[in-house]
């Protein structure tokens, strides 16, 4: 927003209330320290040059307004390896309660569907669908597309993965067999393998090279704006003539007034509901009203013990209480790395965040164990990030469509109030993406400089 500002020609102040830029873009690195509302604090314990992205930690290639600042702000990209089909997937229902690679689900479930729509093609279940043309075609690419046999039979596949893999003179692969399609249905978590189907989750994204809070850093840089860290607001108000921040400079407690021409807020709603101010009625109740979702990361720095077992970045998907397990896409082969235990959102997150923090590890290192059997021990120097307990942030995101007032709200707030404009991912239709953050400012610059370009034409004629 600053940066963007400055370039329109505006004098800008930055008021932060962190010790730090970036707000949810958080980098966890050793020496630092989580602190948590009602928990006591957390000492980051990680080697030297390992880091945690805390809150966002992936950037999907559509995302284009902020890969397009990392462009013209230099900051290096590597891919995320958001999905591989060496994840694993675990249920407690199917399989055998043994976990499963991604690729077995995917290829099995494919060829079972493959061969039960060729039997009905051949059973003329489809004649009223389909031609006698549009059948044979149907039943060729049906076989490429479930590798079935020529006799329109599934009977396993190498895409699903090796019981023996190919190797030297006569070690022949020996493909793993078939899992039956009754057992892939009985896994409740069957839908996980279309996760990379979704265009926020595709199978590689982007990462900033050494942590997400080099986008942060990098605007920080490159803006002459004075950013006053430290400085929380307590107040927000206006005249006709002008708008007003009061804050408290954390550092010496000071409280000190700030008027401006206008004042953009980017605060997180459930923040911004407890800020004294003279907002209209309807515009506290828009605020008020906004419910934050619920998310809570777990990270341990360990040993890549997941690449012996052929994964290398990408997410497992382990049980519904502490969500997926996220491996690194950095720094492969090297002796250590960070991996995410759990990373949980919505109601299940509700749930987990309301343990204590010991026993959100321990859940953790239980869901890493299971999916990596023996390898629970391997984990150490934890660290907990629960988002509502988060000060300055209260919340990971929202999702306006969870509250059916919500329209209005998110309507209302989208428009200025007086001389103070509302801005953030929170106004966007990306909630819970930086890019959200990205085309909220981009929609706020334009309001802004285009007020203050009729105000300049009727102030000359
Ligand atoms: C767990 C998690 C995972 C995520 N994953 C991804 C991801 O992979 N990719 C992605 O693109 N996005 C992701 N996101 C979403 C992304 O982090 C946010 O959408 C984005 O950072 C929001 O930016 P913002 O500027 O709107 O808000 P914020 O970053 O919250 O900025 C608001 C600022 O206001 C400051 N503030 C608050 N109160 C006061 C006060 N009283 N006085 C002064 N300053 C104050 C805060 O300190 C903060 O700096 C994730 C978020 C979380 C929490």
């Amino acid at each position: 927003m600053a940066y963007r500002l400055e370039r329109a020609g505006f004098a800008v102040t930055v008021l932060e209330a962190r010790k730090r830029v970036g707000g949810r873009n958080w980098t966890l690195r050793r020496g630092d320290k989580v602190e948590l509302d009602g928990v006591a604090e957390q000492f980051v314990q990680f080697s030297e040059g390992m880091y945690f992205n805390a809150g966002p930690a992936r950037i999907p290639s559509h995302h284009q307004g902020l890969l397009g600042y990392c462009k013209i702000l230099d900051v290096p990209l590597e891919v995320e390896v958001n999905f591989s089909n060496s994840n694993l997937l675990e249920s407690a229902k199917a399989f055998g309660g043994k976990p499963i690679q991604e690729r077995q689900a995917i290829n099995d479930f494919r060829g079972q569907i493959a061969e039960l729509l060729s039997k009905a093609t051949n059973r003329d279940a489809l004649d009223h669908e389909l031609s006698a043309d549009d059948k044979d075609r149907l039943i060729a690419f049906l076989r490429t597309y479930g590798d079935l046999t020529k006799e329109n039979i599934y009977k396993g596949s190498d895409r699903s993965g090796y019981k023996v893999l190919p190797g030297a003179f006569d070690q022949v692969g020996v493909k793993r067999d078939p899992l039956s399609l009754r057992d892939l249905l009985k896994d409740e978590a069957l839908a996980g393998m279309m996760f990379d189907e979704n265009i926020v989750m595709q199978a590689t994204m982007l990462e900033p090279v050494g942590g997400m809070d080099r986008i942060p850093y990098a605007f920080h840089k490159s803006i002459k704006t004075p950013i006053h860290l430290d400085a929380e607001v307590k107040r927000i108000s206006q005249t006709t003539d002008r708008a007003e921040a009061v804050y408290l400079d954390r550092r010496s407690g000071n409280t000190i007034e700030l008027f401006a021409d206008f004042v953009v807020c980017t605060i997180p709603l459930p923040v911004l509901a407890e800020i004294d101010n003279d907002f209209s009625a309807p515009v506290k109740q828009a605020i008020a009203g906004a419910v934050y979702d619920h998310s809570a990361k777990v990270a341990f720095e360990s040993s890549r013990f997941w690449e012996a077992e052929q994964i290398y970045g990408g997410l497992s998907f382990g049980t519904a209480a502490t969500g997926v397990v996220w491996y690194p896409s950095n720094g492969f082969q090297s002796a250590r790395g960070i991996i995410i235990g759990a990373y949980v959102s919505g109601k299940a997150a509700t749930a987990f965040e309301a343990l204590p923090i010991a026993q959100q590890i321990a859940l953790a290192r239980n869901a890493v164990d299971k999916l990596h059997p023996g390898h629970g021990v391997d984990l150490g120097s934890p660290v907990a990030v629960d988002w509502n307990k988060v000060p300055y942030s209260l919340g990971p995101w929202m999702h306006w469509q969870d509250n059916p007032t919500d329209a209005t709200a998110y309507r209302l707030l989208n428009q200025p109030e007086g001389r103070i404009y509302f801005s953030g991912a929170h106004l966007s239709q990306l909630p819970s993406w930086q890019e959200g953050a990205v085309v909220a400012a981009h929609r706020t610059i334009e309001l802004i400089t285009t007020r203050v370009g009729a105000a300049k034409s009727s102030a000359k004629s």
